[in-house]
């Protein structure tokens, strides 16, 4: 027999994972603040629950997936959590993940935190690769893995509850950097007669080849060793900033996004860090 599974949460993602559970052939329960949001459920064979305390007592395997941490207090504020094991697939910072890890624990249940490194239609869809961070109770998500990889692929990222989001949130965070990049990339061919689907490709192959050196950072952070191997020192490309301020300029373009990073390029050259590659520049963000 398969796993239940009780689902708090009806938002565009816990619809989403509902789904998958029920065509999967898990019994499910599911409760919404709004009622109506488990109407489509019900009608594919969903338990539906009046209130999340009931939608607790169904079954030990609890999946939250509400809007926010303070969401997740009250709506388990009332329900009996002893015994449970509560997945906590809710966005939030690692802080928070760790006291609600806490609080969980204090109530006699096991707690796993996830972050979900997909958006809701690409949960199901394997070849979309939907998976999801998890960190916390290692017991549950022994016991519930099979349960869990339903919806999308489970990743474990260790003990310490706050893990799942902050290796979340360090992701999504790399990504803005990305999506700020592309933004001044189309801004800066938007006056001339290029097209943006024209520029599309190139841009998306040029970031593909330039996401090999995230290996090459990560290596030199743990050895330290920022100078070695070094093909574009930052003395070399702090030279050429000015060029990428005056295209900018010249295309009538706002360097708003750039300039924070040259900035500390630039800082960082000047404590004598010439002969390094960018990575020094990870030190100086760390307060
Ligand atoms: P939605 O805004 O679609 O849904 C929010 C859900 O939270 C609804 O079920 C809503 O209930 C409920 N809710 C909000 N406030 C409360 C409250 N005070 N008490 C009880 N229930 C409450 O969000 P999503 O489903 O998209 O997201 C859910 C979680 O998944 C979030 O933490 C989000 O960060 C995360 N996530 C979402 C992704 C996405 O692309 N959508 C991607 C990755 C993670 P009601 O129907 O009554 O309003």
């Amino acid at each position: 027999a398969k796993t239940p599974v009780t689902l708090l949460g009806l938002g565009a993602m816990g619809a989403a994972l509902a789904r998958t559970w029920l065509a999967a052939g898990h019994p499910l329960t599911v409760w919404n603040r709004t009622p109506a949001r488990a109407e489509p459920l019900a009608a594919l064979g969903a338990a539906v629950a009046a209130t999340a305390a009931e939608a607790v007592a169904a079954g030990r395997l609890v999946v939250v997936c509400l809007l926010d941490d303070a969401s997740v207090a009250q709506a388990l504020d009332g329900a009996s959590l002893a015994g449970r094991d509560v997945v906590n697939l809710v966005t939030s910072t690692p802080a928070q993940a760790r006291a609600r890890a806490e609080w969980v624990r204090e109530r006699g249940a096991r707690y796993l935190d996830g972050g979900i490194m997909a958006v809701p239609p690409m949960i199901g869809i394997p070849a979309a690769g939907p998976y999801v961070f998890y960190s916390g109770s290692p017991g549950l998500f022994a016991e519930h893995r099979d349960t869990l990889a339903v919806p999308a692929g489970t990743t474990w990222v260790g003990e310490d509850p706050g893990f799942a989001a902050l290796y979340d949130v360090a992701l999504l965070s790399a990504m803005y950097g990305m999506f700020a990049g592309v933004a001044h990339a189309f801004a800066l061919i938007g006056e001339e007669k290029v097209a943006p689907t024209e520029l599309a490709p190139l841009l998306s192959s040029w970031l593909t080849a330039m996401s090999g050196s995230v290996a090459k950072t990560a290596e030199q952070l743990e050895s330290g060793d920022y100078t070695s191997g070094v093909v574009s020192n930052l003395a070399m490309q702090v030279a050429g900033t000015p060029t990428f301020m005056r295209t900018a300029e010249e295309q009538g373009v706002s360097a708003e996004l750039l300039e924070p990073y040259f900035r500390l390029m630039r800082r960082r050259l000047a404590a004598g860090s010439g002969e390094e590659d960018l990575v020094g520049v990870v030190d100086l963000l760390r307060r």
